[in-house]
C-alpha cells in the first residue's frame, strides 16, 4: 500500500491556502451587489483582499484554520489504520509548517497538544470502503466561529410553528440563521439535513457543505427547498459579518435521511465565508485534487 502522507499535506496546504474558485466567485458576486462604500461592501473587500493574499503566500486563509474533518472513500484492500496514521502525520506535519494553528485542546486539562493531534476523534476521519480502485478524500476545515452557530431542531417545533414537514424545516433554518446574525462569519453557506438520529443528522449536513454552491440537487422538492431558503436567509438584512446587507448567506445544500418515525431532527451546519475544502483523487500511483467534491 502506497504512503499518502506528502499528498495528504498538499492536500492540506491547498484547503487551508485556497479558498475554492466557486466560493470565491460567489463572494465577488456579493460585493457587486452591495452599495458601494457600505460597511457590507467594505467587509468583502478585505474578504476578498485576504483570499488573495492567503493563495499567493501560502497562509492560511483565517487564522482559525479549523477542525480537520476527513472523509476517506477507499477500495478494497487499503488499511483503515495506515490511512490514520499518514492522516495524522500530515496533520503535524502541517501544523509545523503552520498552514494549520494548533487547534487540538483537550476539554479536561486545558492543554493544547500544540501539533492538531488529540484522541482518535481529532482529526475528524469518516472511513467507507467502494467499488473500484480509486481512493477519494474530502477535506472540510470547519471554523470554531462558525460551528457555535449550527443548531439542531426536533420537530414539531411549536414556538416557531413548525411541523414535520419541508415548510417546518423552512422555518428553523430561517430561524438558525437569525439566531446566528452576527456570528459566526458571514456570509456563510448552509449545509442541511433532514432526518436521521442526531449524530447521523449532524454529520450529513456536515457532508453537505462539499457540494460545489453552483451545483443543483437533484430532487427537485429538495432543490426547491435550497433556493427558496437562500433567497428568504438574503431578504433578513443581516448581511456580510453581521453589518447589513443583502448577502447572509452564498448557498444552501439539503439532504433527507431516513429516521425513526418518533423523530424529525432537522441539523443546520452553518459555515462561515471561509468556506475551506478540496478532494484528492489517488488512482494507482497518479495523485490529483479537485476544486470540486460533486457526490
Ligand atoms: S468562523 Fe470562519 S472566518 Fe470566522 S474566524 Fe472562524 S474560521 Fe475564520
Amino acid at each position: 500500500m502506497r504512503d499518502l502522507t506528502n499528498d495528504i499535506l498538499e492536500l492540506i496546504r491547498r484547503t487551508s491556502t485556497d479558498l475554492p474558485p466557486d466560493v470565491e466567485q460567489a463572494l465577488g458576486a456579493a460585493r457587486q451587489r452591495e452599495t458601494q462604500g457600505s460597511a457590507a461592501r467594505g467587509a468583502l473587500d478585505t474578504i476578498l483582499e485576504n483570499v488573495t493574499l492567503a493563495r499567493r503566500d501560502s497562509s492560511p486563509i483565517c487564522q482559525d484554520t479549523g477542525t480537520p474533518i476527513f472523509i476517506v472513500r477507499y477500495p478494497a484492500g487499503w488499511s483503515t489504520r495506515a490511512l490514520r496514521a499518514q492522516i495524522r502525520e500530515a496533520i503535524a506535519q502541517a501544523t509545523k509548517k503552520a498552514y494549520l494553528r494548533p487547534n487540538a485542546v483537550d476539554s479536561l486539562s486545558g492543554k493544547n497538544s500544540g501539533n492538531n493531534l488529540g484522541d482518535d476523534t481529532f482529526p475528524t476521519i469518516h472511513f467507507e470502503e467502494v467499488e473500484g480502485k480509486t481512493l477519494t478524500i474530502d477535506l472540510l476545515l470547519k471554523g470554531g466561529g462558525s460551528e457555535n452557530v449550527c443548531a439542531q431542531y426536533s420537530l414539531p417545533h411549536t414556538g416557531l410553528g413548525a411541523g414535520r414537514d419541508l415548510e417546518g424545516v423552512r422555518r428553523v433554518v430561517l430561524d438558525a440563521v437569525h439566531q446566528a446574525q452576527g456570528q459566526g462569519c458571514a456570509p456563510g453557506v448552509l449545509g442541511i439535513a433532514i432526518g436521521g438520529d442526531r449524530g447521523s443528522s449532524y454529520m450529513a449536513s456536515k457532508e453537505a457543505l462539499l457540494r460545489p454552491l453552483d451545483d443543483v440537487n437533484p430532487d427537485r422538492a429538495l432543490a426547491d427547498l435550497e433556493a427558496r431558503i437562500l433567497r428568504e436567509t438574503n431578504e433578513l438584512g443581516i448581511g456580510p459579518m453581521g453589518f447589513g446587507g443583502k448577502t447572509t448567506v452564498l448557498g444552501v445544500k439539503a439532504c433527507g435521511l431516513h429516521r425513526l418515525p418518533a423523530s424529525f431532527f432537522v441539523s443546520v451546519s452553518y459555515m462561515c465565508w471561509a468556506c475551506r475544502r478540496r478532494r484528492m483523487i489517488a488512482d494507482g500511483d497518479a495523485v490529483r485534487y479537485s476544486d470540486r467534491s460533486d457526490p
